[in-house]
Protein backbone atom coordinates (compact mmCIF):
# COMPACT_ATOMS: atom_id res chain seq x y z
CA UNK A 1 0.00 0.00 0.00
CA UNK A 2 2.72 2.22 1.46
CA UNK A 3 4.41 1.57 -1.90
CA UNK A 4 1.95 2.43 -4.35
CA UNK A 5 1.21 5.54 -2.71
CA UNK A 6 5.11 6.09 -3.27
CA UNK A 7 4.87 5.07 -6.78
CA UNK A 8 2.08 7.14 -7.91
CA UNK A 9 1.64 9.94 -5.01
CA UNK A 10 3.02 13.69 -6.21
CA UNK A 11 6.72 13.64 -6.68
CA UNK A 12 9.23 15.62 -5.10
CA UNK A 13 6.60 16.94 -1.99
CA UNK A 14 8.94 19.40 -0.58
CA UNK A 15 9.46 21.16 -3.16
CA UNK A 16 5.63 21.25 -4.42
CA UNK A 17 5.19 22.79 -0.56
CA UNK A 18 7.57 25.23 -1.18
CA UNK A 19 7.07 26.42 -4.20
CA UNK A 20 3.06 26.59 -3.27
CA UNK A 21 3.96 28.54 -0.48
CA UNK A 22 6.14 31.71 -2.62
CA UNK A 23 3.36 31.49 -5.08
CA UNK A 24 1.22 32.70 -2.19
CA UNK A 25 3.04 35.95 -2.73
CA UNK A 26 1.60 36.10 -6.11
CA UNK A 27 -2.17 36.38 -6.10
CA UNK A 28 -4.60 36.61 -8.79
CA UNK A 29 -4.87 40.99 -8.81
CA UNK A 30 -0.81 40.42 -9.93
CA UNK A 31 -1.54 38.51 -12.50
CA UNK A 32 -4.64 40.26 -13.48
CA UNK A 33 -2.78 43.51 -13.26
CA UNK A 34 0.11 42.57 -15.72
CA UNK A 35 -2.34 40.71 -18.35
CA UNK A 36 -4.28 44.02 -18.60
CA UNK A 37 -0.53 45.70 -19.52
CA UNK A 38 0.73 42.71 -21.22
CA UNK A 39 3.84 43.26 -18.44
CA UNK A 40 6.77 40.82 -17.57
CA UNK A 41 5.87 39.79 -14.29
CA UNK A 42 9.58 40.56 -13.05
CA UNK A 43 8.83 40.54 -9.26
CA UNK A 44 7.77 36.73 -9.90
CA UNK A 45 10.51 35.79 -11.84
CA UNK A 46 13.05 36.74 -9.75
CA UNK A 47 11.40 35.16 -6.35
CA UNK A 48 11.72 31.94 -8.41
CA UNK A 49 15.20 32.91 -9.38
CA UNK A 50 15.93 33.42 -5.92
CA UNK A 51 14.32 30.58 -4.24
CA UNK A 52 16.74 28.68 -6.83
CA UNK A 53 14.16 26.96 -9.16
CA UNK A 54 15.61 28.11 -12.23
CA UNK A 55 18.86 26.62 -11.61
CA UNK A 56 17.54 22.99 -10.38
CA UNK A 57 18.80 21.62 -13.62
CA UNK A 58 22.68 23.00 -13.21
CA UNK A 59 24.90 20.80 -11.69
CA UNK A 60 26.23 21.41 -8.47
CA UNK A 61 29.75 21.77 -9.73
CA UNK A 62 28.27 25.11 -11.46
CA UNK A 63 26.32 26.61 -8.74
CA UNK A 64 22.79 24.88 -9.18
CA UNK A 65 20.82 21.93 -7.54
CA UNK A 66 21.74 19.59 -9.96
CA UNK A 67 18.13 17.72 -9.46
CA UNK A 68 16.36 16.15 -12.66
CA UNK A 69 13.56 17.02 -14.88
CA UNK A 70 10.91 15.61 -12.39
CA UNK A 71 11.42 18.59 -10.31
CA UNK A 72 11.59 20.74 -12.51
CA UNK A 73 8.36 19.96 -13.59
CA UNK A 74 6.91 19.26 -10.08
CA UNK A 75 7.82 23.17 -9.63
CA UNK A 76 6.00 24.10 -12.71
CA UNK A 77 3.38 21.99 -12.27
CA UNK A 78 2.61 23.49 -8.61
CA UNK A 79 3.17 27.17 -10.41
CA UNK A 80 0.17 26.44 -12.91
CA UNK A 81 -2.04 25.01 -10.36
CA UNK A 82 -1.49 27.94 -7.95
CA UNK A 83 -3.11 30.39 -10.83
CA UNK A 84 0.37 31.62 -11.61
CA UNK A 85 2.13 30.89 -15.16
CA UNK A 86 5.76 29.75 -15.26
CA UNK A 87 5.63 30.85 -19.29
CA UNK A 88 7.99 34.05 -17.97
CA UNK A 89 10.58 31.88 -17.21
CA UNK A 90 10.30 28.24 -17.82
CA UNK A 91 12.48 27.98 -20.82
CA UNK A 92 15.71 28.22 -19.05
CA UNK A 93 15.24 24.65 -17.60
CA UNK A 94 14.35 23.11 -21.17
CA UNK A 95 16.55 25.03 -22.83
CA UNK A 96 19.66 23.97 -19.86
CA UNK A 97 19.79 20.48 -21.27
CA UNK A 98 21.76 21.78 -24.93
CA UNK A 99 23.96 23.69 -23.29
CA UNK A 100 24.53 20.75 -21.07
CA UNK A 101 24.84 17.92 -22.55
CA UNK A 102 26.57 20.09 -25.86
CA UNK A 103 28.48 22.88 -24.74
CA UNK A 104 32.00 22.72 -24.32
CA UNK A 105 33.68 23.38 -20.72
CA UNK A 106 34.77 26.43 -21.66
CA UNK A 107 31.10 27.48 -22.13
CA UNK A 108 29.73 26.19 -19.08
CA UNK A 109 32.33 27.19 -16.78
CA UNK A 110 31.36 30.75 -18.49
CA UNK A 111 27.84 30.72 -18.35
CA UNK A 112 26.46 27.86 -16.01
CA UNK A 113 27.04 29.90 -12.96
CA UNK A 114 26.18 33.56 -13.36
CA UNK A 115 22.80 31.64 -14.66
CA UNK A 116 22.69 29.44 -11.58
CA UNK A 117 23.26 33.02 -9.66
CA UNK A 118 20.59 34.41 -11.49
CA UNK A 119 22.73 37.45 -12.98
CA UNK A 120 22.74 36.02 -16.16
CA UNK A 121 18.93 34.84 -18.27
CA UNK A 122 18.96 32.02 -20.56
CA UNK A 123 15.06 32.45 -21.51
CA UNK A 124 14.95 32.89 -25.28
CA UNK A 125 15.20 29.67 -27.74
CA UNK A 126 14.92 30.67 -31.76
CA UNK A 127 13.66 28.25 -33.66
CA UNK A 128 10.32 28.92 -35.21
CA UNK A 129 10.22 30.95 -38.17
CA UNK A 130 7.54 32.71 -40.46
CA UNK A 131 8.09 31.20 -43.56
CA UNK A 132 9.11 27.18 -41.89
CA UNK A 133 6.04 26.83 -39.23
CA UNK A 134 6.38 23.18 -37.77
CA UNK A 135 8.95 22.24 -40.52
CA UNK A 136 11.87 23.28 -38.57
CA UNK A 137 13.98 21.63 -40.94
CA UNK A 138 13.07 24.47 -43.68
CA UNK A 139 14.39 27.51 -41.46
CA UNK A 140 15.69 29.70 -43.61
CA UNK A 141 18.20 31.72 -41.03
CA UNK A 142 22.03 31.19 -42.06
CA UNK A 143 24.76 31.56 -40.12
CA UNK A 144 28.31 31.64 -42.22
CA UNK A 145 31.51 31.14 -40.82
CA UNK A 146 33.51 34.06 -41.73
CA UNK A 147 37.51 33.55 -39.82
CA UNK A 148 36.78 33.53 -36.08
CA UNK A 149 33.36 34.88 -36.70
CA UNK A 150 29.77 33.85 -37.95
CA UNK A 151 27.31 36.02 -39.85
CA UNK A 152 23.51 35.87 -39.04
CA UNK A 153 20.92 36.74 -41.24
CA UNK A 154 17.58 35.88 -40.81
CA UNK A 155 14.37 35.93 -39.00
CA UNK A 156 12.87 34.07 -36.10
CA UNK A 157 8.99 34.32 -35.33
CA UNK A 158 7.35 33.90 -31.61
CA UNK A 159 10.31 33.61 -29.91
CA UNK A 160 9.54 34.18 -26.31
CA UNK A 161 11.28 36.31 -23.72
CA UNK A 162 13.57 37.47 -26.00
CA UNK A 163 13.35 40.94 -24.69
CA UNK A 164 13.81 39.63 -20.72
CA UNK A 165 16.60 37.49 -21.78
CA UNK A 166 20.50 38.05 -22.10
CA UNK A 167 21.60 35.02 -24.22
CA UNK A 168 19.02 33.11 -26.81
CA UNK A 169 19.69 29.25 -27.89
CA UNK A 170 19.65 29.82 -31.56
CA UNK A 171 19.20 27.39 -34.28
CA UNK A 172 20.55 28.37 -37.99
CA UNK A 173 20.97 26.97 -40.92
CA UNK A 174 24.85 26.35 -41.64
CA UNK A 175 24.76 24.30 -44.75
CA UNK A 176 22.38 25.21 -47.28
CA UNK A 177 19.75 22.70 -48.14
CA UNK A 178 20.55 21.31 -51.36
CA UNK A 179 23.97 20.81 -50.15
CA UNK A 180 23.34 18.22 -47.07
CA UNK A 181 21.66 14.34 -47.85
CA UNK A 182 19.27 14.60 -45.18
CA UNK A 183 17.18 17.48 -44.44
CA UNK A 184 17.92 17.11 -40.83
CA UNK A 185 21.85 17.57 -41.48
CA UNK A 186 23.60 21.53 -42.33
CA UNK A 187 21.83 23.16 -38.74
CA UNK A 188 23.25 24.22 -35.86
CA UNK A 189 22.81 25.81 -32.87
CA UNK A 190 24.31 29.02 -31.38
CA UNK A 191 24.37 30.24 -27.70
CA UNK A 192 23.80 34.14 -28.78
CA UNK A 193 25.42 36.45 -26.37
CA UNK A 194 22.43 39.08 -26.99
CA UNK A 195 23.49 41.71 -24.72
CA UNK A 196 26.56 42.28 -27.29
CA UNK A 197 24.18 42.23 -30.52
CA UNK A 198 21.37 44.78 -29.82
CA UNK A 199 22.00 47.59 -32.34
CA UNK A 200 24.67 45.48 -34.24
CA UNK A 201 22.44 43.36 -36.46
CA UNK A 202 20.29 42.17 -33.75
CA UNK A 203 16.24 43.60 -33.76
CA UNK A 204 13.77 42.61 -31.34
CA UNK A 205 10.06 43.50 -32.22
CA UNK A 206 7.06 42.48 -29.50
CA UNK A 207 3.90 40.97 -31.12
CA UNK A 208 1.03 41.52 -29.03
CA UNK A 209 -1.25 38.49 -28.56
CA UNK A 210 -4.18 37.00 -26.70
CA UNK A 211 -2.12 36.11 -23.47
CA UNK A 212 0.56 38.02 -21.62
CA UNK A 213 3.46 36.26 -23.56
CA UNK A 214 6.20 38.39 -23.86
CA UNK A 215 6.71 36.87 -27.14
CA UNK A 216 8.22 38.78 -29.92
CA UNK A 217 10.16 38.02 -33.58
CA UNK A 218 13.59 38.28 -33.79
CA UNK A 219 15.93 40.13 -37.00
CA UNK A 220 19.14 39.22 -37.70
CA UNK A 221 21.09 41.57 -40.28
CA UNK A 222 24.60 40.38 -40.59
CA UNK A 223 25.03 39.89 -36.71
CA UNK A 224 28.19 38.91 -36.54
CA UNK A 225 29.33 36.60 -33.45
CA UNK A 226 32.05 34.68 -32.33
CA UNK A 227 32.56 31.37 -33.67
CA UNK A 228 32.49 30.33 -29.82
CA UNK A 229 29.14 31.06 -29.71
CA UNK A 230 28.33 27.72 -31.69
CA UNK A 231 27.05 24.50 -29.19
CA UNK A 232 28.95 21.11 -30.20
CA UNK A 233 30.09 20.74 -33.64
CA UNK A 234 28.43 22.57 -36.74
CA UNK A 235 25.67 20.72 -38.57
CA UNK A 236 24.18 18.37 -35.75
CA UNK A 237 21.81 20.99 -33.78
CA UNK A 238 18.95 19.22 -35.53
CA UNK A 239 19.87 16.81 -33.14
CA UNK A 240 21.02 18.47 -30.01
CA UNK A 241 17.69 20.12 -29.93
CA UNK A 242 15.69 17.41 -30.35
CA UNK A 243 16.17 16.15 -26.69
CA UNK A 244 15.70 19.55 -25.64
CA UNK A 245 12.22 19.22 -27.28
CA UNK A 246 11.39 16.42 -25.54
CA UNK A 247 11.87 18.15 -22.22
CA UNK A 248 9.89 21.12 -23.09
CA UNK A 249 7.02 18.74 -24.01
CA UNK A 250 7.64 17.18 -20.64
CA UNK A 251 7.50 20.19 -18.93
CA UNK A 252 4.79 21.76 -20.62
CA UNK A 253 2.82 19.11 -19.93
CA UNK A 254 3.14 19.48 -16.36
CA UNK A 255 2.08 22.89 -16.67
CA UNK A 256 -1.08 21.84 -18.30
CA UNK A 257 -1.59 19.42 -15.46
CA UNK A 258 -0.93 22.59 -12.91
CA UNK A 259 -3.27 24.21 -14.78
CA UNK A 260 -5.86 21.88 -14.90
CA UNK A 261 -6.07 20.97 -11.28
CA UNK A 262 -6.55 24.77 -10.66
CA UNK A 263 -9.41 24.55 -13.15
CA UNK A 264 -10.99 21.76 -11.40
CA UNK A 265 -10.40 22.77 -7.76
CA UNK A 266 -12.25 26.30 -8.96
CA UNK A 267 -14.83 24.29 -10.88
CA UNK A 268 -15.50 21.87 -8.10
CA UNK A 269 -15.13 24.47 -5.30
CA UNK A 270 -17.83 26.99 -6.99
CA UNK A 271 -20.28 23.96 -8.13
CA UNK A 272 -20.50 23.10 -4.63
CA UNK A 273 -21.55 26.61 -3.23
CA UNK A 274 -23.19 28.24 -6.20
CA UNK A 275 -27.22 28.13 -5.21
CA UNK A 276 -29.72 28.33 -8.47
CA UNK A 277 -33.43 26.59 -7.96
CA UNK A 278 -33.29 26.45 -4.61
CA UNK A 279 -29.96 24.17 -4.61
CA UNK A 280 -26.06 23.76 -5.33
CA UNK A 281 -25.71 23.72 -8.72
CA UNK A 282 -22.71 21.01 -8.48
CA UNK A 283 -26.46 18.60 -7.42
CA UNK A 284 -26.80 18.43 -10.78
CA UNK A 285 -25.08 15.40 -12.28
CA UNK A 286 -24.90 17.46 -15.65
CA UNK A 287 -22.50 19.59 -13.90
CA UNK A 288 -21.09 17.36 -11.67
CA UNK A 289 -20.16 15.10 -14.69
CA UNK A 290 -18.28 17.00 -16.60
CA UNK A 291 -16.02 18.09 -13.77
CA UNK A 292 -15.57 14.48 -13.03
CA UNK A 293 -14.62 13.46 -15.96
CA UNK A 294 -12.10 16.27 -16.33
CA UNK A 295 -10.32 15.12 -13.23
CA UNK A 296 -10.07 10.93 -14.61
CA UNK A 297 -8.55 13.06 -17.89
CA UNK A 298 -6.10 14.49 -15.78
CA UNK A 299 -4.70 11.66 -13.43
CA UNK A 300 -4.14 9.64 -16.45
CA UNK A 301 -2.19 12.28 -18.29
CA UNK A 302 -0.14 13.10 -15.05
CA UNK A 303 0.56 9.40 -15.17
CA UNK A 304 1.79 9.88 -18.20
CA UNK A 305 3.60 13.14 -17.41
CA UNK A 306 4.96 11.31 -14.75
CA UNK A 307 6.18 8.33 -17.01
CA UNK A 308 8.20 10.66 -19.72
CA UNK A 309 10.04 12.61 -16.66
CA UNK A 310 11.14 9.33 -15.37
CA UNK A 311 12.29 7.66 -18.60
CA UNK A 312 14.23 11.43 -19.73
CA UNK A 313 16.01 11.60 -16.35
CA UNK A 314 16.99 7.98 -16.98
CA UNK A 315 18.60 8.89 -19.87
CA UNK A 316 16.20 6.38 -22.03
CA UNK A 317 14.20 7.34 -25.32
CA UNK A 318 11.38 9.15 -24.65
CA UNK A 319 10.08 10.81 -27.72
CA UNK A 320 6.68 8.83 -28.00
CA UNK A 321 6.32 9.75 -24.25
CA UNK A 322 7.16 13.22 -24.13
CA UNK A 323 4.74 13.68 -27.42
CA UNK A 324 1.80 11.68 -25.52
CA UNK A 325 2.24 13.58 -21.70
CA UNK A 326 2.09 16.48 -23.83
CA UNK A 327 -1.20 15.56 -25.70
CA UNK A 328 -2.76 14.47 -23.13
CA UNK A 329 -2.21 17.17 -20.77
CA UNK A 330 -2.85 19.95 -22.95
CA UNK A 331 -6.44 17.98 -23.91
CA UNK A 332 -6.82 17.68 -19.75
CA UNK A 333 -6.38 21.31 -19.24
CA UNK A 334 -8.01 22.55 -22.30
CA UNK A 335 -11.20 20.08 -20.96
CA UNK A 336 -10.46 21.41 -17.28
CA UNK A 337 -10.63 24.83 -18.86
CA UNK A 338 -14.41 24.70 -21.03
CA UNK A 339 -15.73 22.54 -17.81
CA UNK A 340 -14.86 25.63 -15.33
CA UNK A 341 -15.94 28.16 -17.51
CA UNK A 342 -19.19 26.47 -18.56
CA UNK A 343 -19.67 25.68 -13.91
CA UNK A 344 -19.07 29.36 -13.61
CA UNK A 345 -21.92 30.41 -16.29
CA UNK A 346 -22.16 33.99 -16.49
CA UNK A 347 -19.25 34.53 -13.78
CA UNK A 348 -16.45 32.63 -15.65
CA UNK A 349 -16.34 35.95 -18.09
CA UNK A 350 -15.72 38.24 -15.50
CA UNK A 351 -11.83 38.95 -15.27
CA UNK A 352 -11.64 39.21 -11.22
CA UNK A 353 -12.54 35.19 -11.42
CA UNK A 354 -9.05 34.87 -13.24
CA UNK A 355 -10.73 31.79 -15.50
CA UNK A 356 -11.20 33.55 -18.66
CA UNK A 357 -7.36 34.73 -17.98
CA UNK A 358 -6.21 31.39 -17.48
CA UNK A 359 -8.65 29.52 -19.86
CA UNK A 360 -6.52 32.07 -22.95
CA UNK A 361 -3.57 31.02 -21.36
CA UNK A 362 -3.68 27.56 -21.38
CA UNK A 363 -5.27 27.10 -24.73
CA UNK A 364 -1.52 27.78 -26.64
CA UNK A 365 -0.82 24.34 -25.36
CA UNK A 366 -2.51 22.82 -27.97
CA UNK A 367 -0.59 25.24 -30.45
CA UNK A 368 2.56 25.56 -29.05
CA UNK A 369 5.42 24.34 -28.55
CA UNK A 370 3.93 21.58 -30.62
CA UNK A 371 0.45 21.64 -31.99
CA UNK A 372 -1.66 18.56 -31.43
CA UNK A 373 -1.87 17.38 -34.90
CA UNK A 374 2.31 17.11 -35.07
CA UNK A 375 1.91 14.87 -32.60
CA UNK A 376 -0.60 12.63 -33.62
CA UNK A 377 1.45 12.64 -36.77
CA UNK A 378 4.58 11.33 -35.09
CA UNK A 379 2.76 8.87 -33.01
CA UNK A 380 1.23 7.39 -35.84
CA UNK A 381 4.01 7.67 -38.04
CA UNK A 382 7.03 7.13 -35.91
CA UNK A 383 5.70 5.17 -33.10
CA UNK A 384 2.48 2.75 -35.09
CA UNK A 385 4.44 2.83 -38.40
CA UNK A 386 1.83 4.03 -40.73
CA UNK A 387 2.78 5.70 -44.02
CA UNK A 388 4.21 8.92 -44.14
CA UNK A 389 2.25 12.36 -44.79
CA UNK A 390 4.71 14.19 -45.34
C1 LIG B 1 2.64 32.49 -27.69
C2 LIG B 1 3.60 31.64 -28.46
C3 LIG B 1 4.89 31.47 -27.96
C4 LIG B 1 5.84 30.73 -28.68
N1 LIG B 1 7.13 30.67 -28.23
C5 LIG B 1 8.09 30.14 -29.03
C6 LIG B 1 9.48 30.24 -28.68
O1 LIG B 1 9.84 30.77 -27.62
N2 LIG B 1 10.40 29.76 -29.56
C7 LIG B 1 10.04 29.19 -30.74
O2 LIG B 1 10.93 28.78 -31.50
N3 LIG B 1 8.73 29.06 -31.10
C8 LIG B 1 7.76 29.53 -30.28
N4 LIG B 1 6.43 29.44 -30.64
C9 LIG B 1 6.08 28.83 -31.91
C10 LIG B 1 5.31 27.52 -31.77
O3 LIG B 1 6.22 26.50 -31.42
C11 LIG B 1 4.60 27.28 -33.11
O4 LIG B 1 3.58 28.25 -33.22
C12 LIG B 1 4.03 25.90 -33.19
O5 LIG B 1 5.06 24.94 -33.24
C13 LIG B 1 3.16 25.75 -34.45
O6 LIG B 1 3.87 26.21 -35.57
P1 LIG B 1 3.24 27.32 -36.54
O7 LIG B 1 2.62 28.38 -35.73
O8 LIG B 1 4.27 27.72 -37.52
O9 LIG B 1 2.07 26.55 -37.27
P2 LIG B 1 2.13 25.87 -38.71
O10 LIG B 1 3.28 24.92 -38.79
O11 LIG B 1 1.99 26.93 -39.73
O12 LIG B 1 0.79 25.01 -38.64
C14 LIG B 1 -0.51 25.63 -38.66
C15 LIG B 1 -1.57 24.59 -38.35
O13 LIG B 1 -1.51 23.55 -39.35
C16 LIG B 1 -1.32 22.30 -38.75
N5 LIG B 1 -0.42 21.48 -39.59
C17 LIG B 1 0.74 21.87 -40.20
N6 LIG B 1 1.28 20.86 -40.88
C18 LIG B 1 0.47 19.78 -40.69
C19 LIG B 1 0.50 18.43 -41.12
N7 LIG B 1 1.49 17.95 -41.86
N8 LIG B 1 -0.50 17.61 -40.73
C20 LIG B 1 -1.52 18.08 -39.96
N9 LIG B 1 -1.60 19.35 -39.51
C21 LIG B 1 -0.62 20.18 -39.87
C22 LIG B 1 -0.72 22.55 -37.39
O14 LIG B 1 -1.06 21.54 -36.49
C23 LIG B 1 -1.32 23.90 -37.01
O15 LIG B 1 -2.54 23.70 -36.34
C24 LIG B 1 5.46 30.11 -29.90
C25 LIG B 1 4.14 30.25 -30.37
C26 LIG B 1 3.24 31.01 -29.69
C27 LIG B 1 1.85 31.20 -30.26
Amino acid sequence: MAEAAEAFGPTHPEIREQVARLCCDFPGDYWRELDRARAYPQAFVEALTAAGYLALLIPEAYGGSGLGLGAAAAVLEEVHRAGCNGAACHAQMYTMGTLLRHGSEVQKQAYLPEIAAGRLRLQAFGVTEPGSGTDTTAIRTTAKRDGNRYRVNGQKVWTSRAEHSDLMLLLARTTPRDRVERRTEGLSVFLLDMRDALDKGLTIRPIRTMINHATTEVFFDDLEIPADSLIGEEGLGFRYILSGMNAERILIAAECIGDARWFIDKAAAYAGERRVFGRPIGQNQGVQFPIARAFAATEAAALMVRKAAALFEAGQDCGAEANMAKLLAADASWQAADTCLQTHGGFGFAEDYDIERKFRETRLYQVAPISTNLILSYLAEHVLGLPRSY
